[in-house]
């Protein structure tokens, strides 16, 4: 069956629609061959620090940063964040939404034992939880896009005041407009709507965020030097990280934003992924055999479309047919189990490519 060709004029012209690692446009490979001569270099030295620097200050204007908030990185990727998170950033008592696999990863990583056990509101898959304001905790954090399900909450400050917001931004950033100024810390990854690998954590911390996590370096608290927020923010602020980066990484990341700046910003980024996510909900609404997966439209994701499919169409048959012809990575999120097409609306996806998709998974279903 996987034999089957789909017409080359249906075709999407890059098939690559994951939720991470994600596409990486050709553009950015071509920087990182013209910058070839920074690989294998010192990343204590000038020319690999002022390609940190670019990053931060391309990030800092990208989101438009208040005076005050910094651009802090380091190795490891979001699930490292969590646990520097749990050692750095919360002081007593967490207060969690769970909606999904990340939102529950962070729980778990903040059911530390020198902490007391974290309030956590669970939301089934596909809806989005909310805190009752009974909750007593000095971090509230939540999940942005709940890259799992599709799910998308808002970005609005929660909790009491002196409380930091702290929001898991790794598949929204970069492909959703925010105020910034409605988080203190706003975490993120490289490989999913910045459309470069894996391998470091970014996050974006308000000056209260940065005032708790000299605070709690400054207690007794035992806290391993890779997990220190606090030696993040030191060596950020020279443009350095603690141990050795992925140069590669940085210098493709640094190509998208500059992309991302030159195009119009984050407003030009989130209209562009509204546009895909949008041309996905509405043929999916449209079609006899399929629905959006996250009932309330309010809060389907405009990043991370997720497609249900009634028992006439087997999408993982239709998932294996697309692969063959090089359209790849649709699958549902492993654990969730549904009979699911999962599609990546990254900032880097042409929309005009999303519909060559769905053409191509209405051939795909008429030939299955
Ligand atoms: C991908 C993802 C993560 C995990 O990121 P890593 O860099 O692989 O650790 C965490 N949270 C969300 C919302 C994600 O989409």
């Amino acid at each position: 069956m996987t034999g089957y060709r789909i017409p080359t004029d249906l075709l999407p012209l890059d098939g690559r629609f994951g939720c991470g690692p994600s596409k990486v446009r050709p553009e950015q490979v071509d920087y990182l061959m013209r910058h070839a001569d920074l690989l294998g270099t010192s990343h204590r030295q000038k020319p690999i620090r002022a390609l940190v620097a670019r990053v931060r200050e391309g990030l800092a204007d990208l989101y438009r940063l208040p005076a005050g908030y910094e651009v802090i990185l380091g190795n490891g990727g979001s699930t490292a964040f969590w646990d520097a998170a749990a050692f750095s950033l919360i002081e007593n008592r967490s207060a969690h939404l769970a909606f999904g696999e990340f939102g529950a990863k962070f729980v778990k990583a903040a059911s530390a034992p020198w902490l007391q056990k974290p309030f956590v509101r669970v939301g089934e898959p596909g809806t989005v939880s909310a805190f009752d304001g009974t909750e007593e905790a000095d971090v509230f954090a939540w999940p942005h896009n709940e890259t799992s399900t599709g799910a998308m909450a808002g970005v609005t400050r929660q909790g009491p005041a002196g409380a930091l917001s702290v929001v898991d931004a790794t598949s929204a950033a970069g492909g959703v407009d925010i105020d910034i100024t409605e988080t203190d810390v706003y975490y993120f990854a490289p490989q999913k709507n910045f459309a470069s690998d894996g391998g470091l954590w970014f996050a974006i911390m308000s000056p209260a965020a940065i005032e708790r996590v000299n605070r709690i370096a400054e207690s007794d608290r035992y806290i391993p030097e890779f997990l220190s927020l606090n030696i993040a923010i030191e060596n950020s602020r020279l443009d350095q990280t603690l141990n050795t980066p992925a140069v590669a990484t940085l210098l493709l990341m640094d190509a998208q934003i500059q992309w991302m700046r030159e195009s119009g910003g984050l407003a030009w980024a989130g209209a562009r992924t509204k546009e895909s996510s949008d041309l996905i909900y509405a043929w999916a609404e449209a079609h006899p055999n399929a629905s959006p997966f996250v009932a309330n439209p309010d809060h389907r994701s405009q990043v991370v479309a997720t497609i249900d499919f009634d028992e006439t169409v087997d999408a993982a048959a239709v998932a294996a047919l697309l692969r063959a012809n090089g359209v790849v990575d649709i699958d549902p999120y492993r654990k969730l189990g549904r009979n699911q097409l999962r599609v990546a609306t990254f900032t880097a996806i042409e929309p005009t490519d999303v519909r060559r998709l769905l053409a191509s998974i209405d051939d795909a279903i008429a030939h299955i």
